[in-house]
C-alpha cells in the first residue's frame, strides 16, 4: 500500500482556488467560463504557450476536423454560433484556432489562464479535503475541485525506434508540429505512420516535396471528405434554425447529425444497399457511420461495406499491388475513420513510394534514412504520424494521489477504471472532462465536451447548496460502470483489431476497451438518472 500524502503538510500552498482546471483546450476553456459564471474562483493551468488544446498542437499539412464545422463548435452560446462564420465544411485547423481564440477573447477568459506551464502533481489533503497543487513554474495551489481537461488524444506517441538519435535532419511529429511554416519543397520525406493524421498530411506533403517515402505497418479505411468553401445561403439557413440541427445532433448516437438511415442492412433490400452505399460515399466524411444502423455489430453489414470500400480503393490506385497494400482487411472502422482529400490518388504520382512494414519493421533509424529488414531508404527529414497515447497518456504524466496516496496511474495499470468516464473511486472531487469510460471520441467531442461541463458544473452546485464538501464515486458503481462499458465493446466487431481505442498502439499498456460505445443519448440519459437520484452512485460527505 502507498504511503499517505505525508508532505502535504510541508505544502505552503500560496493560493487558493475554487476550482483548477488543467487543459485549455474545448473543454477547459468551457469550464472555466461556466465555473465563472457560478461565481467560482477558477484557473487553467495549460502547457502550451497559447489556447486551443489539440488544435494548438496539431499543426501539420492538412490538419483539419471531420466533423462539419458547423457542428463541430460550442452550443452554449447562441451570440457566439450566430456571430462566428465557417469558411469551409471541414475546417482547417488554423480557422478552427482562430475560432478558440475568439472564444477566449469573447468571454474574457485569458485573465485566468497560466500559460507555459505544467501541471506537475495533485495530492488530495484528506485532513482539508482540498487538492494540493504543484506547477512547473513553482506555483503551489490548493483547490476544492480539480478538473482534468487535458483531452483524448494529446501524449504524443513516439515510438522508441534504435538509431533515432543519429538522423542527421529534421524530425517531426505530427501532434507536436512547428509553429513556423515547414516546408518540404525539394525535400526527400519519410512518413511513418498511416492513420488520420497521415492521411491528411501525406497528399500535400507529396505536392511540396521532391520525394515521400511511406512507410505503413497498417493500412487504414478512408472515405473521401468531400470538403468545399460554405454557401453562404447554407449557413444562413442552419443559423435559422440552428436549434434543430443541434438537437438532431444530441439524439445521435455520435452526438453529430449523421442524417442517420435508421435501417439495419439486414432490414433492406440488396438495391438499397447498394443506393445507400453509393450516397454515403457522395455525402462524404463521417457521415458514412450514418448508413447502417448495424455496422458496428453485424460482421455481414461491416464486410459488405469494408468490401464496398476497398473496391473503391482499387478503382483509386492505378498499381494494382500498392492498392492491394493500401485495402485494410481488418473490420471497418475498426481503427478510427479517415475522412481524406485525395490520398489513395497521391499513390498514384511518381514521387511517392509506398513500403510495407507490417511483416519486416524498422529495425533502425540511421543517419540518412531507415532501414526496413535489410532495406535502406534515404531521406532528408522524417515525420512521425504515429498517433497518441489515448486517453490516459496526459492523466498519467501527472504524479495524481487521493485518498491513502494512491495513485491514479497505479489504479489504472490494468487500464482506467471510472464512473461515468467522469470520477474515478479515491479521488473525490477530481474530474475528467470526456474521460476515458465516456463517449468522447465516438462523439462530436465538443458536444461531449459541453454535456460534461454542464454535469460537472450541477454537481459543484449541488454540492454547495447541500453544504457539502466532497463527492467520490463508490467502488461499487464504478464496477459495475467498467463492466457496463466492457460488455458494450465486446458486443461489437469494434476490439478486433489493435486501436488507440483498446491502447494497442502502445507497447506494454493494457488492452481494455476505454472509450464507452453505448451512444451518446443512453450515456446523457444515464447522467440525468444518477443525477436525479441524488448522484446515485456517488458518496456526498
Ligand atoms: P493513429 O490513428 O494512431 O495512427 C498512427 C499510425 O502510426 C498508424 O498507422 C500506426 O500503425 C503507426 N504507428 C504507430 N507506432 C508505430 C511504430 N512503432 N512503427 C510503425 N508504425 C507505427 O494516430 P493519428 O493518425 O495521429 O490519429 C489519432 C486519432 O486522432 C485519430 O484516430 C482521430 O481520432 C484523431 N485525428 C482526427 C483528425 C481529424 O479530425 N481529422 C485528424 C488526425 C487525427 P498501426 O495502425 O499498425 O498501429
Amino acid at each position: 500500500m502507498t504511503e499517505p500524502n505525508k508532505q502535504l503538510s510541508q505544502t505552503n500552498a500560496s493560493t487558493h482556488l475554487d476550482a483548477l482546471i488543467v487543459g485549455a483546450g474545448f473543454a477547459g476553456l468551457y469550464m472555466l467560463h461556466k465555473l465563472r459564471e457560478q461565481g467560482l474562483t477558477a484557473r487553467i493551468y495549460e502547457a502550451g504557450s497559447g489556447p486551443g488544446g489539440t488544435w494548438f498542437w496539431n499543426r501539420y499539412p492538412g490538419a483539419r476536423v471531420d466533423i462539419e464545422s458547423m457542428q463541430y463548435s460550442y452550443q452554449f452560446s447562441e451570440e457566439l454560433q450566430q456571430e462566428w462564420e465557417w469558411s469551409e465544411r471541414y475546417a482547417p485547423q488554423a480557422e478552427l484556432l482562430d475560432y478558440i481564440n475568439h472564444v477566449v477573447e469573447r468571454f474574457d477568459l485569458a485573465r485566468d489562464i497560466q500559460f507555459n506551464t505544467r501541471i506537475d502533481s495533485a495530492l488530495f489533503d484528506e485532513a482539508n479535503n482540498l487538492w494540493q497543487v504543484s506547477a512547473s513554474n513553482g506555483d503551489k495551489l490548493s483547490a476544492k475541485y480539480c478538473i482534468m481537461a487535458t483531452g483524448c488524444l494529446s501524449a504524443a506517441n513516439k515510438p522508441d525506434i534504435p538509431g533515432l538519435s543519429s538522423f542527421t535532419g529534421p524530425v517531426y511529429h505530427t501532434g507536436e508540429w512547428p509553429h513556423e511554416a515547414v516546408d518540404f519543397t525539394g525535400k526527400r520525406v519519410g512518413i511513418i505512420g498511416t492513420g488520420s493524421s497521415a492521411i491528411q498530411a501525406i497528399p500535400i506533403i507529396a505536392e511540396q516535396a521532391d520525394h515521400l517515402t511511406v512507410f505503413q505497418r497498417t493500412p487504414n479505411f478512408s472515405v473521401p471528405a468531400h470538403n468545399k468553401a460554405l454557401d453562404p445561403n447554407y449557413i444562413t439557413d442552419i443559423k435559422q434554425n440552428y436549434t434543430a440541427l443541434r438537437d438532431r445532433g444530441k439524439q445521435g448516437f455520435t452526438a453529430f447529425d449523421t442524417q442517420s438511415n435508421e435501417k439495419a442492412a439486414t432490414e433492406m433490400t440488396a438495391e438499397e444497399i447498394k443506393a445507400e452505399l453509393n450516397k454515403r460515399w457522395q455525402m462524404g466524411g463521417l457521415n458514412f457511420y450514418g448508413g447502417f444502423a448495424d455496422f458496428m455489430v453485424n460482421q455481414e453489414t461491416n464486410d459488405m461495406i469494408a468490401d464496398f470500400v476497398r473496391e473503391k480503393i482499387a478503382q483509386k490506385v492505378s498499381n494494382p499491388e500498392t492498392a492491394k497494400l493500401l485495402s485494410p482487411k481488418t473490420v471497418f472502422a475498426c481503427k478510427r475513420l479517415c475522412a481524406d482529400t485525395g490520398y489513395f490518388e497521391t499513390y498514384n504520382r511518381d514521387n511517392v513510394t509506398l513500403v510495407d512494414i507490417s511483416k519486416a519493421g524498422i529495425s533502425t533509424i540511421t543517419p540518412e534514412g531507415l532501414k526496413v529488414g535489410d532495406d535502406a531508404y534515404t531521406f532528408n527529414c522524417l515525420v512521425f504520424a504515429t498517433g497518441f497515447d489515448a486517453m490516459t497518456g496526459s492523466l498519467n504524466k501527472i504524479d495524481i494521489r487521493g485518498i491513502d496516496g494512491k495513485t491514479l496511474k497505479d489504479k489504472w495499470a490494468a487500464g482506467p477504471r471510472t464512473y461515468l468516464g467522469l470520477c474515478s473511486a479515491g479521488f473525490p472531487n477530481l474530474f475528467t472532462i470526456s474521460g476515458p469510460g465516456s463517449p468522447s471520441v465516438f462523439t462530436n467531442m465538443i458536444t461531449s465536451i459541453e454535456q460534461h461541463v454542464e454535469y460537472i458544473s450541477d454537481i459543484i452546485t449541488y454540492l454547495d447548496e447541500h453544504k457539502l464538501s466532497t463527492i467520490n464515486a463508490t467502488e461499487e458503481a464504478e464496477d459495475a460502470w467498467v463492466n457496463h462499458v466492457n460488455e458494450v465493446a465486446d458486443g461489437t466487431l469494434l476490439n478486433s483489431c489493435s486501436s488507440w481505442y483498446l491502447g494497442a498502439n502502445i507497447p506494454g499498456k493494457e488492452r481494455v476497451f476505454m472509450p464507452y460505445i453505448g451512444g451518446f443519448p443512453p450515456y446523457v440519459e444515464k447522467c440525468e438518472e444518477v443525477a436525479e437520484r441524488g448522484y446515485e452512485g456517488f458518496t456526498l460527505a
